[in-house]
């Protein structure tokens, strides 16, 4: 029996079924989907006033935490030039007396070893993207991974190899292409995957939707071609400990916001929120993240917690429920009351369907519209919801 509030023992890590051969799609056949979801047309709700006039918002840096490329980068460096530092003293030591000319001075070689360090590690990288009237970037794809039967995790170069991303916690970026019998472009809005601090990448994770024109797009791309990006486009910003607990009701591909905010939040020593995720899904092969989830429930036991729905379980699936996302559900495992005063907030992002049912629909990007669905039948109130 679930508890509220109560967060359970540590759980041994669940083995992700490793994904079957590729064209899989039987079970996610477009009728399928089109009658499940009404259609998802970002391309009307990410007009040009979309993109933010102020980006004045604080870029959140994980100052606090563990060491990523960059840092790791800078200690590799630091023991290169400490050992060319050493050699020189060395071959200095061991050539002296000798004719052979002069080696140069340990002190000039540490020090050039210094200046390159702090070329190539600068302190304050330079951010890809600024937001504002920056317009359009194009990035090239550096390489694909096929990560499950319809999902690819693609990774693009940044425009220098020192530069990070400069998306804020939250934000997304949106997508734009024009194929050749297109009238107007297709723009999608995605959210990386890729930590906040990499240098010289971004990566995404792309579900292939059958008739799609964007994810059809990105699926057929292959490494070398480019892709244009514009952001980051503001959604949550998040600060350390904004709320005790939060809620994260999730579809699909919904869940790349809600990893976003989770990395935010776990990569950060000082942040103690506890998370509650409840994730919907066709089959079990449709979860994504599910290890980088399941090693958070492992290591936070007391702070994370995943809820798992699946439309077509397998017979022998333990690690959640069948069907769709339900009030009692809701009721048992959402970590706050509607009214009990408590710091809390509930995200949700998905398909339209998981919206509708759930929370309501946006208005528009700017327009959170007003709260429905099962959330407003449980008492909660507009301000404690925020729809990605
Ligand atoms: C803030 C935000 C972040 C997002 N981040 C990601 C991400 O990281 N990775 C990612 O793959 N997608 C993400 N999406 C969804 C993405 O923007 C596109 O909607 C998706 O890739 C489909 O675009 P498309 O042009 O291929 O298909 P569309 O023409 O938009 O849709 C094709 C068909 O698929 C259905 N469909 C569209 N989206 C979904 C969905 N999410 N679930 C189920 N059915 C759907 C439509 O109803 C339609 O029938 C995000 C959406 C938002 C709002």
């Amino acid at each position: 029996m679930i508890s509220r509030h109560v967060f359970r023992a540590a759980q041994p890590l669940k083995q992700v079924r490793k994904s079957p051969a590729p064209n899989l799609q039987s079970h996610l056949s477009p009728s399928r989907l089109r009658a499940r979801f009404a259609s998802t047309n970002y391309a009307d709700q990410v007009p040009k006033e979309d993109l933010p006039s102020d980006f004045s918002q604080p870029i959140r840096h994980y100052a606090s935490q563990p060491a990523r490329s960059g840092a790791s980068a800078t200690f590799l460096y630091t023991l290169g030039a400490a050992a060319v530092a050493g050699g020189g003293y060395y071959a200095y030591s061991s050539n002296s007396g000798s004719k052979a000319p002069s080696p140069p001075q340990p002190s000039a070689i540490a020090s050039a070893a210094k200046e390159k360090a702090a070329e190539t590690i600068s302190s304050t990288p330079n951010k890809a993207f600024t937001g504002g009237d920056q317009g359009f970037l194009s990035l090239k794809l550096e390489s694909v991974e096929q990560v499950s039967h319809n999902t690819k995790r693609m990774r693009f170069s940044l425009p220098d190899s020192n530069d990070v991303s400069g998306m804020q916690v939250a934000s997304a970026l949106i997508t734009k292409y024009k194929g050749p019998e297109m009238e107007k472009p297709v723009i999608r809005p995605y959210t990386p995957v890729s930590d906040e601090g990499e240098r010289g990448y971004l990566d995404l994770l792309v579900k292939r939707y059958e008739g799609g024109p964007m994810s059809m797009h990105l699926h057929d791309m292959a490494p070398g071609q480019r892709l244009d990006f514009k952001g980051p486009i503001p959604k949550y910003p998040w600060d350390e400990n904004k709320h005790d607990s939060i809620a994260m009701i999730a579809g699909g591909t919904g869940i790349t916001p809600m990893y976003q905010l989770t990395r935010a939040i776990f990569n950060n020593p000082n942040d103690k929120t506890k998370v509650t995720l409840i994730f919907g899904n066709l089959t079990e092969e449709d979860i994504l993240l599910k290890s980088e989830f399941a090693d958070l429930e492992n290591t936070y036991p007391q702070r994370f917690r995943a809820f798992y729905l699946l439309d077509n379980p397998p017979e022998d699936w333990q690690s959640g429920t069948k069907g769709h996302v339900h009030k009692e559900l809701l009721k048992t495992v959402l970590p706050f009351e509607p009214k009990d005063g408590a710091n809390g907030k509930i995200f949700v992002c998905g398909p339209p369907g998981l919206y509708k049912a759930v929370s309501g629909m946006k208005k528009s990007p700017q327009d959170q519209g007003e709260l429905e669905g099962m959330l407003k039948e449980l008492g909660y109130e507009k301000e404690q919801v925020y729809k990605f």
